[in-house]
């Protein structure tokens, strides 16, 4: 590859990164890290953090050795044997809100309040579900949220056909007109399965479909329906949709396998009523240093219609409001504040949370958002999204919980329900990770209870919330946010090198010594061009006139090549004091800024990839392009910031000329090539070998008349 392609190639990966950014900041998701192999913290920050381990321990042993072992279980019991269910929009729930604000107050903490949230209010009402043919049975069955109801008293009584996806409901879209549609879908994960139960009233609506049943989202059945919210699409007559068991949407579609006819009645009485005003509860030990940052800790409040809701999300409101509570029992006041949210209205939509974010717009003043949402069985670390740095800080924290085995950290995007909100700004994001294999056995169903939530566990759940958020409150320094890449990132090292360039344009033209031109000199380089443009546009002129300029130059005996005498320069730059300090002066204006701009992004950056070109490229562009990075799994169409920068430093070069004119000295690109071919060394040019040499060229150039044959050309075009 050429110079010039090369310059066009980077240039064009530069401007095309430049427009397609969007796209890149988030995405990279990364697995569980079992080691710190990534992690290149200060040993400082090590030494501090690994200081903590009194503290730590004394946490673990109140808790989970201690006087206070069981009490999280305890009150958490007390609160759900009081209200059980608490959906959005319901007094229950208004209720429990009251008596955690009173509970709180028992507890001396800094700042226990309430902030106001519209909820939805649906109720769902009597409700039943009758398979009629083949045979009569009741099917057990929970209206999902948000559902309309059926036309009462008699319900709908229809055929039924059973389909496994929205594929064969596709295939059998003429069957589906008048009929109530099951949806006997196969689990995959919570995330893919959960799609029939939200989707399947407004696609079976399109077609015709009087109601739906949708199987339960979730992996194992003790015929326990599980409930959820969906919501219509706009476009499409709302019919009433409810789940129904595993077992008996397996067996309504073996009943349709074989053929048979089946006949449903379907009874609900559900109402979505007007919203109500509901409450986010809110306290904290507030730090003593930066009362305005802050740890979250959360949970949420609300839970559904059925069960009890102690493990969604009893358990992971109750550590997180029981944290703060914790460290005022232990005399433990933080430099930053620790804060428990328990949300209102996740359920419905994470409406607390939206709710939350909006009455408090400063991102900056959160350090860590924690959420547990995801059940509290036995802990063992943390997920989290953040940068390198932030990770790798938990991480370190997550080794002073060694004595209840809770030390993993798992990178994810995914972190949690209500704190996701928070997904497309720069707070670093966290939730409980815990061996809840069983989580989508118990979840939205009236198995709910307390029965899920084991004591010493959720002990263990409270440590790994309390010692985590405690220590990162604490440090001295903040945890790094996880940046906006392209403000904090991708744009500072354009702006950033652009400038510098600018600067050192300005700095050469400064420093640099006048150099006195000779008058000969310049007459030579004259004559050198004159000639050279004779030999490649000659062919414009009639040959007598090619031949009369040529003789200028070279005759024998009169030509200008021939009779200039000029003697060879000196040869040994070294001896010429002001060509030295001239080559100091380059190097200080163009080695300094590179060294201490490339220590910055080192420093600022390092492992960050900032931009995505939009087109795949070969595994042959990661290490021009993945500078820093050493991920092998990382796709090599990313940028990380060192290689941006040395995109920057060539890339600017046509825009320095742009802005500065040709010959500027910000291109740094220049300054390289310069010192590569060694022409910072090379001689001063030698005129009497640039007479020989253009002598010979010209002796040879033969002329050839651009008018050769231009009147047989133009007769021809007249045809
Ligand atoms: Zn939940």
């Amino acid at each position: 590859m050429n110079q010039g392609t090369m310059r066009t190639c980077v240039l064009a990966v530069f401007f095309v990164a430049l427009v397609s950014y969007p796209d890149s900041a988030q995405g990279v998701s990364l697995p569980l890290r079992e080691n710190t192999e990534t992690c290149s913290l200060p040993d400082d920050l090590v030494n501090e953090i690994r200081s903590y381990k009194t503290t730590v321990d004394r946490i673990i042993n109140a808790v989970v050795n201690g006087s206070l072992s069981g009490e999280v279980w305890n009150e958490l019991a007390n609160f759900t044997d009081k209200f059980g269910s608490r959906i959005a929009g319901s007094q229950n729930l208004e209720n429990s809100i009251d008596f955690m604000v009173d509970r709180s107050k028992k507890f001396n903490l800094d700042k226990v309040h309430t902030e106001p949230v519209t909820v939805p209010h649906w109720i769902r009402g009597d409700e039943s579900a009758t398979l009629l043919l083949p045979r009569v049975k009741k099917l057990s069955m929970l209206g999902i949220g948000g559902s309309v109801a059926t036309p009462l008293p008699d319900g709908i009584t229809a055929q039924a056909i059973v389909v496994e996806d929205f594929d064969e409901l596709s295939a059998r879209s003429a069957e589906a007109k008048g009929k109530i549609v099951v949806f006997a879908e196969k689990w995959v994960s919570y995330g893919v399965t959960v799609q029939y139960r939200s989707k399947a009233a407004s696609i079976a609506s399109k077609f015709g479909a009087v109601a739906t049943l949708v199987r339960s989202v979730t992996p194992f059945s003790l015929n326990t329906p599980h409930t959820g919210w969906q919501s219509y699409a706009s476009d499409v007559k709302k019919i009433p949709t409810a789940c129904i068991t595993v077992e008996d949407a397996k067996m309504l579609l073996r009943m349709d396998r074989r053929g048979e006819k089946i006949v449903i009645n379907l009874k609900m009485s559900a109402k979505l009523l007007d919203p109500k005003v509901s409450r986010n509860t809110v306290v904290e030990v507030t730090g003593h240093a930066h009362p305005d940052h802050y740890v979250l800790v959360s949970g949420h409040l609300d839970s559904w219609d059925v069960g009890n809701g102690a493990m969604d999300d009893g358990g992971g409101a109750f550590i997180s409001w029981y944290t703060p509570v914790l460290l005022k029992k232990l005399g433990l006041t933080p430099r930053r504040t620790v804060r428990a949210v328990m949300w209102t209205a996740e359920e419905p939509g994470l409406i607390g949370a939206f709710a939350y974010q909006k009455a408090h717009p400063n991102d900056n003043e959160i350090v860590l958002a924690m959420e547990s949402d995801e059940g509290t069985f036995n802990p063992t670390g943390i997920i989290m999204r953040g940068t390198n740095k932030a990770t790798c800080m938990v991480q370190e924290i997550l080794k002073l919980l060694e004595p209840i085995h809770a030390t993993k950290l798992q990178l994810s995007n995914d972190v949690g329900s209500d704190i996701m909100v928070w997904s497309n700004s720069k707070v670093p994001l966290a939730s409980l990770r815990n061996d809840n294999e069983r989580y989508f056995w118990f979840h939205h169903t009236e198995a709910d209870t307390m029965e899920v939530e084991d004591p010493d566990v959720l002990d263990r759940c409270l440590a790994v919330w309390a010692a985590v958020s405690y220590v990162v409150a604490d440090l001295s320094v903040r945890l790094p946010v996880d940046s906006n890449i392209r403000t904090c990132v991708f744009l500072p090292i354009v702006v950033i090198t652009f400038l510098v360039g600018i600067l050192r344009h300005y700095v050469s033209v400064l420093t640099s010594s006048s150099k006195q031109a000779d008058i000969q000199q310049v007459q030579d380089s004259q004559v050198l061009i004159r000639s050279r443009m004779l030999r490649e546009n000659g062919g414009n002129l009639p040959k007598s006139s090619f031949q009369m300029r040529r003789h200028y130059f070279n005759n024998e005996d009169s030509g200008y090549f021939k009779t200039q005498k000029r003697s060879s320069p000196a040869t040994n730059p070294m001896s010429d004091p002001s060509v030295m300090t001239d080559m100091l002066k380059g190097n200080i204006t163009n080695v300094l800024p590179m060294i201490v701009i490339g220590g910055w992004i080192n420093w600022m950056f390092s492992g960050f990839v900032t931009t995505k070109v939009p087109f795949p490229l070969t595994l042959r562009f990661k290490p021009m392009l993945q500078r820093g990075i050493e991920l092998t799994s990382l796709d090599p169409s990313w940028v990380s910031s060192a290689s941006w920068y040395f995109l920057n430093v060539f890339g600017l070069r046509s825009i320095y000329t742009l802005v500065l004119g040709e010959n500027n000295a910000a291109d740094q690109s220049r300054h390289f090539q310069d010192q590569m071919s060694g022409a910072a060394m090379a001689l001063p040019p030698d005129p009497k070998q640039a007479f020989k040499a253009e002598w010979e060229t010209l002796e040879i150039c033969e002329h050839k008349w651009a008018l050769q044959n231009v009147e047989a050309e133009l007769l021809a075009m007249k045809d």
